[in-house]
């Protein structure tokens, strides 16, 4: 017997579709050229029953029968079985899924935004109506991330998860570590060539990256976290400089999100776990898999106690390869509706706590402008010591001779630290800083990855 569904047999589910820009056109296109195909992985016909746009005359990537264009959204997804929302913004996507949710139809989304304020009402929502919500292109765009931690380690349980999440950052920051570029210019070179937008404020100061980090962590440790549980530091005070002393130690500097479980014990004994999820510009060494992601690529490195080190690399946004997600989940869709029953998406039965920033211990890299003159490493040493905090290794360069009598010379100190709390470092800072040896803290970042 055949294995697969002559495409003239299938049953037929209705697609509509909300939104043609980048990455809706590019939807619509695989939809409409793969048709056979996808009737023959689904076991059913995806009929594109129509588009919602604002403009039907706006000028689309590839072209599209005006037939399938409409304004009036609403209507489109009262008709539909599936829904492909990839409109973005907050409104009207949100009471569109929520009319998809109510007329019992499955949604996709690729709508990071939307799901970073509202995906825990939503995903309950369609938990309760018993309907499918799928939204793989919301992380990493291309990379299927989302369905390996979801599925394919189920049976497993993940300890750790690191992300490249945003590719405008990591395209700035790896443009500033190969040509040492300052940051605002490398900003400039992402605005020319389209990997930042006019208001690159979501992208630089880890908005975006934390909302991801808020669904791979919600995913990875079945608890639901949101936006305002993550820890987020932007890049926007990195400087060539920075780039520099961390490339002269072996590092590179990325903005990642992580999502960690934690283990510590109550004053009581008690022991008590809990997930921190943080996004901050980063020190990793230079030969970490996540250190040899370059341009705008995204990548993902997940540690689970059984699976031990994956990582998922490809492609974090664009048209074409964020299509790819989206259809991956618009199949796994049919498929389930072929065969009947929505399936669940996620579990939350966790419940794990979540940590703030302080519970989290790391290593730290602090850069400082000092007085060269005799005694200062002692002095910086003592106040180290003093507040528990272990340093492993200091390097000093010296930026001016000794002046004529009158002034000291100065000289750049950094400093990586073992591990220590985030309180003890910066109690540990802010001593520093008192000191009459120190001109500056220079930047005090995070190091991960050793
Ligand atoms: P886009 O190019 O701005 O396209 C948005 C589309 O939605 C346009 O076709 C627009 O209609 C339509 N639209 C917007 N507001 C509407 C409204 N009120 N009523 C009807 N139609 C409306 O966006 P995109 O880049 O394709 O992104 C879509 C979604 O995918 C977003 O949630 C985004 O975060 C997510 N995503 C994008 C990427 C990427 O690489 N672009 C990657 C991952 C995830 P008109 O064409 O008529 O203006």
């Amino acid at each position: 017997m055949a294995d697969t569904v002559a495409p003239s047999a299938a049953k037929t589910l209705k697609v509509a579709l909300l939104g043609a820009g980048n990455v809706g056109a590019e939807v619509a296109r695989i939809l409409l050229t793969d048709a056979d195909a996808l009737a023959e992985r689904t076991g059913a016909r995806l009929e594109l029953a129509g588009i919602a746009v604002r403009s039907i005359d706006a000028p689309r990537t590839f072209p599209l029968p005006r037939e399938l264009f409409t304004t009036d959204a609403s209507a489109l997804v009262r008709g539909a079985d599936i829904v492909i929302e990839l409109m973005g913004g907050i409104e009207p996507a949100r009471t569109l899924i929520l009319e998809a949710i109510e007329h019992g139809a499955t949604v996709v989304t690729g709508n990071k935004a939307l799901l970073a304020v509202d995906g825990p009402s939503l995903y309950e929502k369609a938990d309760a109506a018993g309907v499918q919500l799928s939204y793989e292109a919301a992380v990493a765009g291309a990379i299927p991330i989302l369905r390996p931690i979801r599925d394919s380690l189920a049976g497993d349980k993940i300890t750790r998860v690191m992300g490249i999440v945003n590719g405008t950052t990591n395209y700035i920051l790896d443009q500033m570590d190969t040509t040492g570029a300052q940051f605002a210019d490398a900003l400039a070179e992402a605005q020319r060539l389209g990997y930042a937008e006019a208001d690159p404020t979501a992208d630089i100061e880890g908005h975006d990256a934390a909302a991801k980090g808020a669904i791979l962590a919600s995913l990875s440790f079945h608890t639901r976290f949101a936006l305002e549980d993550v820890h987020c530091q932007g890049i926007t005070s990195i400087t060539a400089n920075d780039i520099a002393a961390a490339r002269e130690a072996g590092y590179v500097i990325k903005l990642l999100a992580i999502a960690e479980k934690i283990d510590g014990m109550d004053d009581d004994g008690t022991e008590t776990s809990g997930v921190s999820v943080r996004v901050h510009p980063t020190l990793l060494p230079r030969d970490h898999p996540l250190g040899a992601v370059h341009g705008a690529f995204n990548a993902v490195f997940v540690e689970a106690e059984n699976a031990g080190q994956l990582m998922f690399y490809g492609q974090g946004a664009g048209g074409a390869p964020t299509a790819s997600a989206v259809l991956g989940d618009v199949v796994s869709a049919a498929r389930r509706l072929v065969l009947g029953g929505p399936g669940r998406t996620e579990t939350t039965t966790g419940r794990l706590p979540v940590l703030g920033i302080d519970a989290v211990t790391t290593r730290y890299y602090i850069g400082m402008d000092a007085a060269d003159q005799p005694g200062v490493l002692s002095k910086i040493s003592a106040l180290f010591a003093e507040h528990g905090v272990s340093i492993e290794t200091m390097r000093q360069t010296v930026h001016t001779e000794p002046g004529d009598g009158e002034s000291a010379g100065s000289a750049e100190l950094r400093i990586v630290t073992h591990r220590a709390g985030e309180a003890a470092l910066a109690a540990t800072v802010k001593a520093i800083e008192g000191l009459d040896v120190i001109n500056s803290v220079t930047s005090v970042l995070r190091v991960e990855g050793v």
